[in-house]
């Protein structure tokens, strides 16, 4: 049984004897997966169907087709993953997802309506819409953290050592295997039975001048390789080297996570499983799983998570003691876009985002720092920064995302530092320092013109 610690239930809906239906929407994958599995046990129970529901929005918090391009191939492998189960997948088009749930639940009597979590604003006024329309009981299991976050806390954490322990504290209990999806007894028989894929493609209409890269291979079984990869060959290296963006030691899984491709908990039993050092194994952890599930604590409990009005007080006042101090440089959105600042090393990070789909971890925070630093404001800068990293980043539109630049701009999970002029209290991170980490010219040179 599903540790019913996971599931959250909205409304009653109507006494009907339908399917039960998953709506996915952050977690697209078929193994490891809570939200599916609940589902599964729930269809078991009624001795009915379990089909799985996709809602395609044409275009989405500034994706493009690299971001599209990456979980349509997913979301192809994954019905016929879930075909070979017996399990149904449909697929339908709108820019208004909740009615498109309401008529495929009307549709079909569905009985249950079973979704993932997700922190961001726009999925969950989605399925507040669902819920209020009271056509269907609605049961929500957090797919994606592994302590769920409204267990792992009930308020907006301060800092990553204010969560750390009430995490630490409860992965014995949500740290556990998956059981694997079973051949599902009561087949979804509709007809057609395949998604018309060229059709769905055909209705999004996002910016396609941002192509998708072959840097990352999509989908469930490319996850799987990659996570192997990391733990055969890089985790040993992760704890020392994690900061050289020059070492290849970083695991590259963001993209997967992202879309939910891989399990958080699968990645965190198969590292803990390694046969490396526990400092190598620890490190990576702490990455995982604390400061992935601070992201979203810190977007659920914070509704304005990508404004300035997320920064804590110190970094508000301070920012604003400093808003008038001279700008030394002032780039405008296209010029950062197309990486003409004065700094080669900034403009090879927004080169490696531009031409990888992925930019390394510590290039990201002096990226966000420098746009601080060349903006008139700290809130174009925020804006700025959400716009570039959701445009270009396979894994943008993500609470990590939004909470790394909270944490960059506006000191969010930081503490005050040496005041300094624009940056006020907020840390701040200079050229000179990269040069005392690692080899910013071998790094340029990567990601030259
Ligand atoms: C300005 C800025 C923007 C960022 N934008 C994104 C984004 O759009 N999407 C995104 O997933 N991450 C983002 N991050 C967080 C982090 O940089 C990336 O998760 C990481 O670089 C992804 O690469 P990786 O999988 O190789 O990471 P690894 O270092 O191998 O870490 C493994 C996993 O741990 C988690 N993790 C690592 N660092 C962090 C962190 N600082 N905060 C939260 N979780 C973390 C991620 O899930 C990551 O995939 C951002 C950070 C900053 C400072």
């Amino acid at each position: 049984m599903i540790n019913p610690k996971r599931i959250i239930s909205f409304g009653s809906g109507k006494n009907v004897r339908g399917p039960v239906c998953y709506w996915m929407s952050r977690d697209q994958r078929m193994d490891d997966n809570w939200a599916l599995l609940y589902a599964q046990e729930q269809a078991k129970k009624r001795e009915t169907a379990l089909v799985v529901l996709f809602c395609m929005v044409p275009d989405f918090l500034g994706a493009t087709r690299r971001q599209y391009g990456f979980m349509l191939k997913g979301l192809q492998e994954l019905e016929a993953r879930l075909r070979e189960k017996q399990i149904g997948f449909e697929v339908r088009c709108g820019s208004l997802p909740a009615k498109e749930v309401c008529a495929f639940v009307n549709a079909h009597r569905v009985s249950l309506l079973v979704t993932d979590f997700d922190p961001l604003r726009i999925k969950r006024q989605w399925k507040r819409r669902v819920i209020e329309s009271g056509v269907v009981p609605v049961h929500e299991v957090d797919a994606h953290n592994i302590v769920p976050c409204r267990k792992a806390s009930d308020k907006k954490e301060f800092a990553a050592y204010t969560i750390r322990p009430k995490i630490n504290r409860r992965l014995e209990e949500f740290l556990e295997d998956f059981p694997a999806v079973k051949k599902h007894p009561f087949p979804w028989s509709r007809k057609p039975r395949n998604v018309d894929w060229e059709q769905v493609a055909g209705t999004i209409t996002v910016d396609e001048s941002v192509g998708e890269v072959d840097s990352f291979m999509p989908g469930e079984n490319h996850a799987a390789k990659a996570l192997k990869n990391f733990v055969e060959r890089r985790l040993s290296r992760f704890r020392a080297q994690r900061n050289d963006p020059n070492a290849g030691a970083v695991s590259d899984l963001s993209p997967y996570l992202h879309f939910g491709q891989l399990s958080a908990q699968r990645a965190a039993l198969t590292i803990s499983a390694a046969k490396v050092g526990e400092d190598a194994k620890q490190a990576f952890l702490e990455e995982l799983i604390v400061r992935r599930e601070l992201s979203d604590n810190f977007c659920f409990y914070e509704e304005a998570y990508d404004s300035v009005q997320a920064f804590p007080e110190w970094a508000a006042k301070t920012l604003h003691a400093h808003a008038a101090d001279r700008r030394e440089y002032v780039y405008t959105r296209e010029q950062f876009a197309q990486a003409r600042t004065h700094d080669e090393l900034w403009n090879a990070a927004q080169r490696q985002m531009l031409r990888t789909g992925k930019m390394h971890g510590y290039m990201r925070m002096y990226w966000a720092k420098k746009i601080l630093e060349w903006t008139r404001s700290p809130q174009e800068a925020l804006r700025i920064g959400v716009y570039l990293n959701d445009k270009y980043e396979l894994d943008g539109r993500d609470p990590n995302g939004y909470t790394g630049l909270a944490w960059s701009i506006g000191g969010v999970h930081d503490r005050a530092w040496g005041e300094r002029s624009i940056f006020g209290k907020v840390r701040y991170m200079s050229l000179r320092g990269c040069r005392s980490k690692f080899n910013v010219d071998a790094y340029i040179r990567s990601y030259s013109e």
